[in-house]
């Protein structure tokens, strides 16, 4: 019958499946579960963008397929946006691509960069589509542990030569998810020294650049000088504008990047439903309040579970941006021992720190996308077990 192709059965398994099952299993027996698994904000998109979808899609104008490289509008936006934000100049024409939510662009880039047998340099633990892009592109990832002795940064002079003569594109991804580590202009400074002199493609995820507390303010890549030589950087409305659902994103950066992106997908996709663009245009400039409303709620929940967690005797860190909290497991366990345990002793998801790869063994993570109250909730039940 039908044989499968060597790089699907090459992509790690997908835990995360198996994980949804045993929580939809634990639902339809009546149990009242907390979960703290998946990244997904539970706030709704703000009012003002789903008015303006309304309106578009109202418009014959905007049924018809959309512009490969996305609206002039949008990409202008987007132009607007980095230069206030981070002071970053991009032009719009070469140097911003907009995206069907940036895990698309994200898992398409490596199509334009690998040859068979080629690295990427990946972190790890990581967001998934950084391994599986790759392995679908025909490449070899070679994995760089994030540690916590090293503040989850990954340590490039530990990289083999053998390995840098023969890779493409190395990865970097702050605020980190799943760690929720970040990262500075110093490190990024020295992550583009390392491409630069490796001749590699700097890919930055910056999807949580918005999501921080405490006054910390992420930075950009392309903030460093010079950048724009070697960096690609992606971005997605999903987290900032609790839009997940709605698949809008953008890559920016170095325009030949761009161009190599834009033709890959040129190949496969036909754009963005132009009334998203449009929402999304309205997104970057409409009220920026309900960003500063977001932030704090998370923070919130941030300071609920970390100091709940702290007073069972766990030792959990704040993170400073994301909306995960990345947890050394308390007693001696797998983590996927260790989330069965939270799922059948305390009715709790959380995601074992495996699932985003071997350098997560140890660890969990929990999402604040719950409210207090069911993180009181959750405390409470945990402190019964442990
Ligand atoms: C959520 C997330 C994204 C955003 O994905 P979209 O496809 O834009 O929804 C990108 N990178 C990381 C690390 C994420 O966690």
């Amino acid at each position: 019958m039908f044989k499968l192709s060597k790089k699907l059965s090459e992509l790690p398994p997908y835990l995360f499946l198996e994980i949804d099952k045993a929580k939809r299993k634990a639902r339809a027996q009546g149990r009242d579960i907390i979960d703290l698994g998946i990244g997904d904000p539970d706030q709704p998109t703000p009012k003002h963008i789903i008015e303006a979808l309304y309106k578009a899609a109202q418009d014959p104008v905007n049924h018809r397929y959309a512009l490969d490289q996305g609206m002039p509008a949008l990409r202008s936006t987007i132009a607007g946006w980095y230069k206030r934000r981070f002071n970053v100049t991009l032009d719009p024409e070469t140097e911003i691509l907009p995206l069907i939510g940036s895990k698309e662009g994200i898992a398409h880039l490596p199509v334009a960069f690998l040859n068979n047998g080629d690295y990427s340099l990946v972190p790890d633990p990581c967001y998934p589509p950084y391994k599986g892009g790759t392995i679908l592109a025909g490449g070899r990832v070679h994995l760089m542990p994030l540690l916590e002795e090293n503040a989850f940064l990954p340590d490039f002079t530990k990289i083999p030569f053998s390995v840098r003569k023969r890779a493409k594109l190395l990865y970097i991804n702050y605020p980190n998810n799943p760690t929720g580590a970040v990262a500075g202009k110093d490190f990024y400074s020295n992550a583009i020294k390392f491409a630069v002199k490796n001749k590699l493609v700097a890919v930055s995820d910056l999807a949580y650049s918005e999501m921080s507390y405490d006054g910390y303010q992420p930075q950009s890549m392309l903030e460093v000088e010079g950048a724009k030589d070697s960096v690609i950087e992606f971005h997605s409305l999903s987290k900032t504008y609790n839009m997940t659902g709605w698949r809008v994103g953008w890559a920016c950066g170095n325009a030949k990047l761009i161009s190599a992106l834009a033709k890959v997908k040129s190949n496969i996709d036909s754009g963005i439903f132009t009334a998203i663009q449009l929402a999304g245009i309205a997104a970057l400039e409409g009220p920026q309040q309900y960003v500063l409303d977001m932030c704090r709620l998370y923070q919130e929940r941030r300071d609920c579970l970390v100091s709940g967690l702290n007073a069972l005797g766990w030792k959990v860190n704040k993170p400073k941006a994301t909306f995960y909290i990345w947890i050394k497991i308390p007693v001696k366990s797998k983590s996927i021992d260790f989330a069965a345990v939270l799922l059948d002793k305390a009715d709790i998801v959380a995601t074992p720190g495996v699932g985003f790869g071997k350098y997560g063994e140890g660890y969990i993570r929990m999402a604040l996308t719950v409210p207090k109250e069911r993180m009181v909730q959750a405390l409470e039940r945990l402190k019964k077990i442990f």
